[in-house]
């Protein structure tokens, strides 16, 4: 276990102990990295650290203070968290600075402004930075700029070519890493210390590509069997596309009413597909086998030309990009699968 229970980002949590140890936090961090490696996690653990009035050396939270029981218990008045609601394909300007009737009498910006309750300082989180308006970030820069005395603001956000100009040059950028595999299969076998397939455990751990919410999900046996499932029903000739789209929908369905692990479910399916259409176009092109037995069962009896691979994966990314852009799952999967089709798709890769 490392600093605070975070695990595979001990340099990162080294530099703030650092800092901490020498009076040195800045105002304003911008925490970047893949999706699913737990920086939410670390800004969350790091903003409980810092909260703390009495932190011992190498930033570990006392755990005993008013602010270390209310932080602990989830609900620090001192810790302030944005986030993109679902609904809404940017951070709402409201969020920020209040609604046109309240304008910063409301609002993160506002809320930073006030002396700490319990804690030593106040912190705000802004999750998906990613998706930060031009006009919502333009509203941060001042206090990003000139953050009150003690504040500390963290960004997340995945890529830092996805954050605008403005923010990334008033931050001080912090760079996350995938998780290395045996971190992830480490997390994995302790969450499934009970019940855990270790060679299940390793496969996921593996194809995560560093990213533990990948790795939980690619575990879930549902997502399992649906990924076998996927390569019969993408190596059809024809494709149906109503069938896919059904089946596909239904996975995501059962993830329950939330959108994020519907999203996280769908990207899963997406990205299986990439890998079908890319070694779809690999053996057509150089007639490599694939190394998935079941992918390489389906495209030895039913070959797909070049072509038509490559169409097809160019529509699947596309389709993927498009889960992160907030769009309408449900339309989104029945426009992909309607494109997979063999007329539309021989359009597709004329166009
Ligand atoms: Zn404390």
């Amino acid at each position: 276990m490392g600093w605070l229970g975070i695990e595979g980002h001990d340099q990162v949590a080294r530099a703030f102990a650092t800092a901490a140890d020498h009076g040195r936090v800045s105002g304003s961090y911008l925490l970047v990295g893949p999706a699913g490696v737990g920086k939410s996690t670390f800004a969350m653990a790091l903003a409980r650290a810092l909260v703390c009035p009495r932190p011992r050396p190498g930033l570990e939270p006392c755990g005993a203070c008013a602010s270390c029981v209310q932080a602990a218990a989830g609900s620090h008045p001192d810790i302030d968290v944005v986030e993109k609601p679902e609904d809404r394909a940017t951070i709402p300007l409201e969020a920020l600075i209040g609604e046109t009737a309240h304008r910063m009498r409301e609002g993160l910006c506002w809320r930073i402004l006030l002396a700490p309750t319990v804690g030593a300082r106040k912190v705000a989180i802004i999750r998906d930075a990613d998706h930060l308006s031009v006009e919502a970030a333009n509203c941060l820069l001042k206090t990003l700029e000139e953050p009150p005395a003690g504040a500390v603001i963290l960004l997340v956000g995945t890529a830092l070519e996805r954050q605008l100009p403005t923010i990334r040059s008033r931050c001080q950028i912090i760079r996350f890493r995938p998780l290395p595999a045996d971190v992830v299969g480490r997390v994995l076998a302790r969450e499934h210390a009970e019940s855990g397939d270790a060679n299940a455990i390793h496969a996921a751990a593996a194809a995560a590509g560093g990213s533990l919410a990948r790795a939980r999900l690619l575990l879930d046996p549902e997502v399992a069997a649906f990924r076998s499932r996927l390569v019969e029903l993408l190596g059809r000739r024809p494709v149906r596309g109503v069938d896919l789209a059904r089946e596909a929908i239904a996975l995501v369905e059962a993830a329950g009413k939330e959108a994020p692990p519907r999203r996280a479910r769908l990207r899963v399916v997406l990205e299986a597909a990439v890998d079908f259409f890319r070694a779809a176009l690999r053996h057509a092109v150089s007639g490599e086998t694939p190394a998935d037995p079941i992918t390489a069962r389906i495209l030895t009896s039913t070959p797909c030309e070049p072509e038509r691979a490559e169409a097809a994966l160019r529509v699947t990314i596309d389709a993927l990009s498009a889960v992160d852009r907030n769009a309408n799952l449900m339309i989104l999967v029945d426009a992909w699968t309607a494109v997979l089709e063999e007329p539309r798709l021989e359009t597709a890769s004329r166009a």
